[in-house]
C-alpha cells in the first residue's frame, strides 16, 4: 500500500461551516501557540475570520460554497494537506453538501487525520504525532471489472 510521509510541521486545513465558524475560532485561540508551528490553509471565510481573528497566517482557498472544499479535496489528493479540522454543521442544509461530501471520501481516501468536532481536535493537537514524522497509507483504488472482461 503507496505511503505518504507527515513531516514534524504539518499541513493542516481549517474549515468551518457558517454556524460553527466561532466554534473554530474559539479553538484556534486556545491552540494557536501549537498551531503557529504548523502550515495553516483553510476555505475563504474559514481563513480570513481566524488569520484576523487570530492573528496566525492562514492560506485562503475559495469560498467553500465556491470551489474551496473541491480545491482542499484537490490539495490532499496532491499530497499537500496532512490534517483537516473541519467543523461542519450537522443542523443546516449546504448548498454545496456534494463537495462535502467528496471531501471526506478524499479525507479516507488518502489517510488524512480529520477532526470534525472539538473533542476530536482537541485529541489530535494534543498528540505525540504532532511533533513526530509519520506515514500515512494511501487506500488503493483497484477496479472490479478488468480492461477486456467480458461480463
Ligand atoms: P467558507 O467555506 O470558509 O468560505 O465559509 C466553508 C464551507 O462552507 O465549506
Amino acid at each position: 500500500m503507496p505511503t505518504v510521509k507527515m513531516e514534524k510541521q504539518k499541513r493542516i486545513a481549517l474549515i468551518a461551516h457558517d454556524n460553527k465558524k466561532q466554534d473554530l475560532i474559539d479553538w484556534v485561540r486556545v491552540n494557536k501557540e501549537i498551531l503557529y508551528t504548523h502550515f495553516l490553509c483553510g476555505t475563504g471565510t474559514t481563513a480570513r475570520l481566524i488569520s484576523e481573528k487570530c492573528n496566525l497566517p492562514v492560506k485562503a482557498f475559495k469560498s467553500g460554497p465556491m470551489g474551496g472544499d473541491v480545491k482542499i479535496g484537490s490539495k490532499i489528493a496532491d499530497g499537500d494537506i496532512d490534517i483537516m479540522i473541519f467543523f461542519w454543521d450537522p443542523l443546516t442544509v449546504q448548498p454545496h453538501d456534494p463537495d462535502v461530501k467528496a471531501l471526506l471520501r478524499l479525507a479516507v481516501m488518502y489517510d488524512i487525520t480529520v477532526a470534525m468536532n472539538r473533542a476530536t481536535a482537541d485529541f489530535v493537537i494534543n498528540s505525540g504525532f504532532m511533533s513526530h514524522e509519520y506515514c500515512r497509507k494511501i487506500t488503493g483504488y483497484k477496479s472490479p471489472v478488468k480492461f477486456g472482461e467480458v461480463l
